[in-house]
Formats: C-alpha cells, sequence, structure tokens
C-alpha cells in the first residue's frame, strides 16, 4: 500500500465531502459487495408529513389532539409530524399521563383519562386492538408508500394518519451507480413491509428487509455477511450506529446523529446518496494505484 494512493484517494474524497477517516476505510470501500441503505433520512430526507387523516366514530380534530398529546412526549420523527400537523389543524391541549414508548413500535399513555395507543400494527395487536373498517385503509395508504401510524382509544381503533416522507432526490441515481458498479443495493427499515418496498420500487432497490427492530438492525448486517461477503451500511440515526459498527464498512450522512457520524467509517458531508458509488469508486481507484 503506497501512501501516495492513500493520499491521493483521501483528498479526492475530500473535495467532494467524501470524508475517509483512515486508509482501511479506503481499502475496504474497494471491495464492497452489498450496501445497505437505511430507510428512514438516508434514502429519504428524513422529513416526514402528515398527508391524510382518517377517523371513524370521533371528530377528526378529536383524534389529532388525542394522538398529538401522545406524540408531544415522543421524540420520533413520525410523532413530530403528527405534532405538527395537529398544532396547525386541531390546536388545543390536552397532556399525557403515564407515557411509554414502545421502541420500533410506538407510544401510549392517558389523555383526559382515555388510554390511547399510537403506532404500527404490530402494536395494536399486542394491545388487542382490531383495526376494523380501517384495516383497509391503512393497506392503501402503505401500498402508496405511506408510512400508516393507528391511533386507538380505550382499546378501539379511532383513526389512521398516513405520514410520506418524500426521497432524496439523487436516491434512485444513487441506486442505478451501485447496481452500475455491480453492488447489490439492500433497504433496511424498521417501517412497514408494504411502505418500504412501494419506496424501493420507486428507488429501484430490489432488496428489502422491513419490519425490524431498532435491535436488530446489526444483526440483519452479520446475516448478510454470513458468506464472507463485504457489506457497507448507509445510515443517519441514533438506531443506525450498532448496524454501521457491525459492517464492513459504516457510512454516515453528514446530516445525521452525532453517534452515527462518530460510529462511522466514511462521513457523507454533503448528505447525498450519490456519494455512496463515489466512495467506492474512490476505493476502487485506490486500490489498483497500490497493487
Ligand atoms: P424507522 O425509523 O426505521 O422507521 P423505528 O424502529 O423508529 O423505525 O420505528 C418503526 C415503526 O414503528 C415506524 O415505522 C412506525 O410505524 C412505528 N413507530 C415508532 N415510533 C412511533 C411513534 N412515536 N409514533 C407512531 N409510530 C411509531
Ligand atoms: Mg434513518
Amino acid at each position: 500500500a503506497t501512501p501516495t494512493a492513500i493520499m491521493v484517494g483521501t483528498g479526492l474524497g475530500a473535495k467532494r465531502g467524501v470524508l475517509f477517516k483512515n486508509a482501511m476505510a479506503l481499502e475496504t470501500a474497494a471491495r464492497i459487495q452489498t450496501v445497505v441503505m437505511d430507510k428512514t433520512g438516508t434514502l429519504t430526507r428524513g422529513e416526514p408529513e402528515v398527508t391524510d387523516v382518517i377517523a371513524d366514530g370521533i371528530e377528526e380534530a378529536e383524534l389529532l389532539r388525542l394522538a398529538a398529546a401522545v406524540e408531544r412526549e415522543s421524540e420520533h420523527p413520525l410523532a413530530e409530524a403528527v405534532v405538527r400537523y395537529a398544532d396547525a389543524h386541531a390546536p388545543g391541549g390536552s397532556r399525557a399521563r403515564d407515557f411509554e414508548n414502545v421502541p420500533g413500535h410506538g407510544a401510549l399513555a392517558d389523555v383526559d383519562g382515555r388510554r390511547v395507543v399510537v403506532g404500527n400494527t404490530k402494536l395494536m395487536r399486542v394491545e388487542g386492538v382490531d383495526l376494523g373498517p380501517l384495516a383497509a385503509r391503512r393497506e392503501e395508504l402503505a401500498a402508496g408508500g405511506r408510512t400508516a401510524v393507528i391511533a386507538a382509544v380505550d382499546g378501539r381503533a379511532a383513526g389512521v394518519i398516513g405520514i410520506a416522507d418524500a426521497p432524496r432526490d439523487s436516491s434512485p441515481a444513487a441506486v442505478a451507480a451501485l447496481h452500475e458498479a455491480g453492488v447489490e443495493v439492500v433497504m433496511l427499515t424498521g417501517d412497514n413491509e408494504a411502505t418500504a418496498r412501494r419506496i424501493a420500487d420507486r428507488l429501484g432497490i430490489d432488496t428489502v428487509i422491513a419490519e425490524v427492530l431498532p435491535g436488530d438492525k446489526a444483526a440483519k448486517i452479520a446475516e448478510l455477511q454470513r458468506d464472507g461477503r463485504k457489506v457497507a451500511m448507509v445510515g443517519d440515526g441514533v438506531n443506525d450506529a450498532p448496524a454501521l459498527a457491525q459492517a464492513d464498512l459504516g457510512i454516515a450522512i453528514g446530516a445525521g446523529t452525532d453517534v452515527a457520524i462518530e460510529t462511522a467509517d466514511v462521513v457523507l458531508m454533503r448528505s447525498d446518496p450519490l456519494d455512496v458509488p463515489t466512495a467506492l469508486l474512490i476505493g476502487r481507484g485506490t486500490l489498483r494505484k497500490m497493487r
């Protein structure tokens, strides 16, 4: 390995805002066969917005107020979207008591003496909530690439809130460039299978690993590494840090959390998915010069 090649590779990366933290990262980048990409905040902008509100047996404003009271206590990006929308369309404060966060599922609390559960279908199953007529509406939203947040009040499904998170502009081009380079692309997400599948289809990604609990992302990377495949993980969130560490190459989105940036081997300062194939190609160029 010539120090000159490494300096050139590191310099080339720096010019494009692709920071390799060490020489090993450059060499590993050259050998990557599979790139796993987190969905929210990596392939998408990570700026979820409420697009649909479907209330059943309750006023829409009341549904929003109850759901927002719970979500106000949560730090999840989906929760922030619900609160922002509710504050704009159904202002007025109910406060939550006995708040409980259920990682990878949702949250629940007591609001005005009612038990309000907000989250995905898994959480509703755990809580014994039957979706009834809302099941079909939820499926429609998911098929459209929306994340469907269900709200239950006193054990009864009261509404579905559809949330969209737009893909980053260059995500399809990034996937195409990786395929062009002979690299397999996998989407990894805690989101619902149908929602993830729809977004993956739009981006040209064929393999989707969905409904993964925050603590299980690293294990999914390890599975992909089983046959000795070299795997890179691209992520932005606190949730992604263990997976970034497990991967042969951890790549953090510059706009991501400090933990992700600290854990990663490569940081994409421009937060542009197109810089993922760029990083791998710079690695390949460096390795060629080293031989
Ligand atoms: P990701 O950030 O990859 O989507 P998470 O593990 O944070 O995954 O969440 C997985 C799923 O759990 C979300 O897609 C959502 O359906 C549900 N969920 C988690 N937290 C909340 C919340 N506070 N409000 C509503 N739904 C939630
Ligand atoms: Mg993310």
